[in-house]
């Protein structure tokens, strides 16, 4: 008797993991290569070489000098599920099966309503051919036997990575990665370590006195609180310094308190604004 085997359908998911990242911009340089000058019909025609970038690798800076980072947040069209373009141009736009979502070329000449219809910006015009284009996740090559799209292959970090789940796959691994997309939408593109590119930081030096000399306070405990609970705590570096992150933008008044054995307890209100805040050097005494 044949034996029936129950597989659930996998889906096509890129993973970008902001801590890897370098923008280097190899993924769009290969994205260029694979689509400039190559019509992939029925897929897509050719891309623009220059401006419409269909992968794009975005520089993000936080904080101010002395204790600030950077980090490049890696966007293209999220494939959406419920996908907004679908929606508006039902004509125009697949979303398949394996999660890809295709733009038909045909039907994108002159179509400026499906141009508009994307609200992440993901659909660009090509002025020569005057039509609506976007990623299509390389569907001719992965179509094909391709594992992994060309920007994926390209990357030399691995911060990019083309994965297939089912959906309880998918549900394990969101949570067991902290995987968030970057609309908050449901879709095939999913970010590891967002929080470089939507949180926040309150950073600090602490400094003290002691055996007479001013010295950095090394492994004073800093503890952030906000209506009664601790948000975040951290020692300070050898060098004084701390950096307390994963905080909401505008997310208002905080207390900090410094402690370190020997040494006065430091309380002080701060206000947190859009951006990350450096508080220069707190002292102890
Ligand atoms: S990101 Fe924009 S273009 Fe891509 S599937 Fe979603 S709505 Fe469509
Ligand atoms: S190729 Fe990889 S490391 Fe380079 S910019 Fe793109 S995602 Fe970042």
């Amino acid at each position: 008797m044949e034996q029936q085997v129950n597989r659930k359908p996998k889906r096509k998911y890129i993973i970008v993991d902001l801590e890897k990242c370098v923008g280097c911009f190899n993924c769009l340089m290969a994205c260029k290569d694979e689509h400039v000058g190559n019509s992939w019909l029925p897929y897509t025609d050719e891309q623009p070489r220059h401006e419409n970038k269909w992968i794009n690798p975005v520089r993000h800076e936080r904080g101010k000098y002395p204790i600030m980072d950077q980090c490049f947040v890696t966007k293209l069209c999220n494939h959406c599920e419920d996908a907004p373009c679908a929606k508006a141009c039902p004509d125009a736009v697949t979303v398949r099966e394996d999660g890809i979502v295709l733009i038909d070329p045909k039907k994108a000449v002159g179509n400026a309503a499906l141009r508009d219809s994307c609200p992440y910006g993901q659909i660009s015009w090509n002025e020569e051919l005057s039509c609506a284009q976007k990623c299509t996740m390389c569907a001719h090559l992965l179509d094909q036997g391709w594992k992994e799209p060309r920007c994926v292959a390209a990357c030399p970090l691995r911060a990019l990575k083309l994965v297939e789940w089912d959906d309880d796959r998918k549900e394990e691994m969101v949570k067991k990665l902290g995987l968030e997309t970057l609309t908050g939408r449901d879709g095939a593109v999913w970010y590891r370590s967002l929080y470089r590119y939507q949180s926040v930081f309150i950073a600090g030096s602490v400094a003290c006195t002691e055996n007479g000399m001013d010295t950095c306070a090394a492994g004073t405990k800093v503890v952030l609180v906000k209506d009664g609970e601790t948000v975040a705590k951290k020692k300070t570096d050898v060098f004084g310094d701390f950096k307390l992150d994963k905080l909401a933008p505008g997310s208002g008044t905080y207390t900090l308190k410094l402690t370190k054995p020997g040494h006065p307890e430091k309380i002080q209100t701060v206000e947190l604004a859009e951006e990350s805040l450096y508080l220069g050097t707190i002292r102890l005494d």
